[in-house]
């Protein structure tokens, strides 16, 4: 689904270019869950922006299925991003006030969905990650573990075939997370979808297809 070959990302710093990945190589397959670790500064975030076309890599290339994703214009690159990709943050970014519904409502409405699809496929979503009962609470009366899901339902609403995420269990205990991987792995099987994802804990790379360990700008 994904290829990254020989992928460098530097950048200029006061008089010289500072190297943050250097040489990256890795693939996602399709219904893969991919997990990057590495200390703080290791380059996970700078890697993933480039992966979902947030930035550009400065050597290398990335292909995407089946397209030279790295190498297209922006109009173009931007187009595939809202088109075949979702994204999840680590802080739950999710529209105070509106309800979990209106929510993931929303993103349909931003990618163009027509309107007549939006209720059952909602619905649907809110369904996967276990909120159905919760339909119509706001952000601020669902716990930190339901407003990730919410995310998730927001961030799979328009059929992505990749779903990126930036540590979406920081901000979780232990119990909560175990619960976000298992929406993960629930989505991957009924969604067809890929993931790839950073994190910190060591107790849900368990249940991780593949771990990229990073240090320093390079995968070891
Ligand atoms: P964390 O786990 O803390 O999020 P990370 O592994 O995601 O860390 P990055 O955010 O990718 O690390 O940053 C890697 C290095 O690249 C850092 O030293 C950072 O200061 C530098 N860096 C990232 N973006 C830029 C930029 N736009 N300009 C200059 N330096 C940058």
């Amino acid at each position: 689904l994904m290829a990254v070959n020989m992928v460098e990302r530097s950048f200029p710093v006061g008089g010289s270019t500072l190297h943050v990945l250097k040489g990256i190589q890795m693939d996602i397959k399709p219904r893969q869950l991919v997990m990057l670790k590495g200390r703080s500064g290791s380059g996970k975030t700078t890697l993933l922006n480039c992966l979902g076309g947030l930035d550009t890599p400065s050597k290398g290339e990335i292909w995407f299925n089946g397209l030279p994703f790295s190498k297209m214009s922006d109009d173009e690159r931007t187009l595939v991003r809202r088109r075949e990709m979702g994204f999840i943050f680590q802080a739950f970014a999710l529209m105070p006030l509106l309800s979990a519904y209106e929510n993931v409502e929303l993103s349909l409405r931003m990618a163009g969905k027509p309107r007549s699809e939006w209720k059952k496929r909602v619905e649907e979503c809110l369904e996967l990650v276990g909120l159905a009962k919760r339909m119509h609470h706001r952000p601020f009366e669902l716990s930190g573990g339901e407003q990730q899901r919410v995310a998730i339902a927001k961030s799979i609403a328009h059929r992505p075939i990749l779903l990126l995420a930036d540590e979406p269990t920081a901000e979780l205990d232990t119990a909560m997370s175990a619960q976000i991987m298992s929406v993960f792995q629930n989505i991957i099987e009924t969604e067809n979808v890929s993931i790839c994802m950073t994190t910190h804990d060591p107790t849900i790379m368990e249940v991780a297809d593949h771990v990229y360990e990073m240090v320093d700008g390079k995968f070891i």
